[in-house]
């Protein structure tokens, strides 16, 4: 049997003769029904992008001189209340605090921790109010430049693949798996996952994808921790870790949800192509990647079983606007519910926060907005039906851009696997 080791394939890429796939190239190239074997690809980046609930920053942040106050009970960035330590930091007049993605903001129910993180990133002024333990109150604007420190960690994240969800009853369901409340009976499929392009997927024995595989995580070079909270055999998922403060605010931000705001990460590991099975593994396509489709009441129980090829292939990535068929009052509506905040006043989408989550398409009757996302036929109790997916909660494009970042670095000799 074919074999090589990491360091071999170490080698190759300072050697400058390692071929590097993205996981679309080699996709395509499946597809193409070209012969891949394992003298042709040495490593494939793979990538997936979603919303991550387990995403937290520890941020170390100055707020007065020291000996100011004794210790932080309180702290609120933007509205969005941090924990303060575990370090007391006491009299340093700068403290270590924690900052969870999925937290509200008690100012604004549409914004929340994500946001806060693409933020801080993009180099916006963020508004700090500390309350001390003696009850003095410190309010400052502070930007990233200023932050001491910073780490990001995810304690469940890259779920290989995971469900779609339907609303079989009708009622109206708050819910962090759509972009907005769910409700009419089946009229409506929301689905996560980046299917083929997901690094689990393609390695789902974990051969490669382990405790100290260095990853990129936001566009910064991070690591593999273990596997996440949660995480079982059937449905592994992995905790990961790295450098805030070097991402890149366009693969991390906030997403509303029907349940408040929700955080998106993006995620690229490399799978070096060690052996036959390896890359046999690699070989699998959206046609033969399962989506179990589960009742939005209650996740745990699929209802029937659909594939990633039902609902992502020939869709478009991104939306499109249409300025001849814009109406100011739908526009509001549509404005007002995109989970990502990137449509403007007169209805141009802001691409760099869009998500291609279609929900603008589902929601314009004027034909401002469209975006082929596909319907998918169900079998429920025997019956079949056509149900429209109405809202996506991963985007392949930005999985597609990290994988690409990937494949790129290691080229340049920049990541060593
Ligand atoms: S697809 Fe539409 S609704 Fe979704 S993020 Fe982009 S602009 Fe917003």
């Amino acid at each position: 049997m074919s074999q090589r080791t990491v360091e071999e394939v170490n080698e190759k890429i300072r050697s400058g003769k390692a071929n590097v796939f993205t996981i679309t190239q080699l996709k395509d190239a499946i597809r193409n029904e070209e012969e891949i074997s394992f003298d042709d690809v040495d490593v494939v980046t793979t990538g997936t992008c979603g919303i991550m609930s387990g995403t937290a920053a520890i941020l170390h942040i100055p707020v007065t001189k020291p000996g100011e106050f004794k210790k932080a009970k309180s702290i609120f960035l933007n509205g969005v209340p941090a924990f303060p330590g575990p370090c007391p930091n006491e009299y340093l007049g700068s403290v270590d605090i924690i900052v969870y993605g999925t937290q509200h903001s008690l100012n604004n129910p549409d914004y929340g921790g994500g946001f806060l993180f693409k933020d801080f990133l993009s180099g916006e002024k963020i508004e700090l109010d500390l309350e001390s333990i003696d009850g003095e109150r410190f309010k400052k604007t502070i930007t990233i430049d200023e932050i001491g420190g910073g780490q990001l960690i995810g304690t469940r994240m890259a779920f290989k693949n995971y469900t779609a969800f339907i609303n079989p009853k009708g009622d109206k369901v708050n819910s962090i798996f759509n972009s907005i409340p769910m409700e009419g009976k089946l009229k409506g499929l929301s689905f996560s996952g980046c299917g083929e392009y997901n690094p689990l997927q393609n390695d789902p024995k974990q051969n490669v994808i382990n405790e100290g595989t260095k990853i990129l995580l936001n566009g910064s070079k991070g690591i593999i921790l273990g596997n996440g909270t949660r995480s079982s055999n059937d449905k592994p998922n992995l905790m990961l870790s790295a450098d805030f403060l070097d991402m890149d605010d366009e693969y991390i931000g906030g997403f509303k949800t029907g349940a408040g705001p929700e955080v998106y990460d993006t995620i690229a590991i490399p799978i070096p192509v060690l052996n036959e099975e390896i890359l046999e593994n690699l070989l699998i396509l959206d046609e033969d990647v399962k989506l179990p489709v589960a009742d939005i009441h209650g996740r745990h129980l699929p209802i029937t079983e659909i594939t990633y090829g039902d609902v992502w292939k020939d869709s478009d990535n991104r939306p499109k606007f249409h300025p001849d068929k814009f109406d100011e009052f739908e526009n509001e509506t549509i404005k007002n519910n995109c989970p990502t905040l990137a449509i403007n006043d007169n209805g141009t989408i802001n691409f760099d926060s869009c998500f291609g989550c279609g929900l603008c398409a589902t929601l314009s009757t004027t034909g401002a907005y469209t975006q082929k996302l596909n319907n998918v036929q169900l079998e429920i109790n025997n019956e079949k039906k056509d149900v429209p997916i109405v809202c996506r909660q991963s985007d392949r494009q930005r999985a597609l851009k990290i994988a690409t970042k990937l494949k790129k670095l290691i080229l340049d000799g920049k990541f060593e696997l």
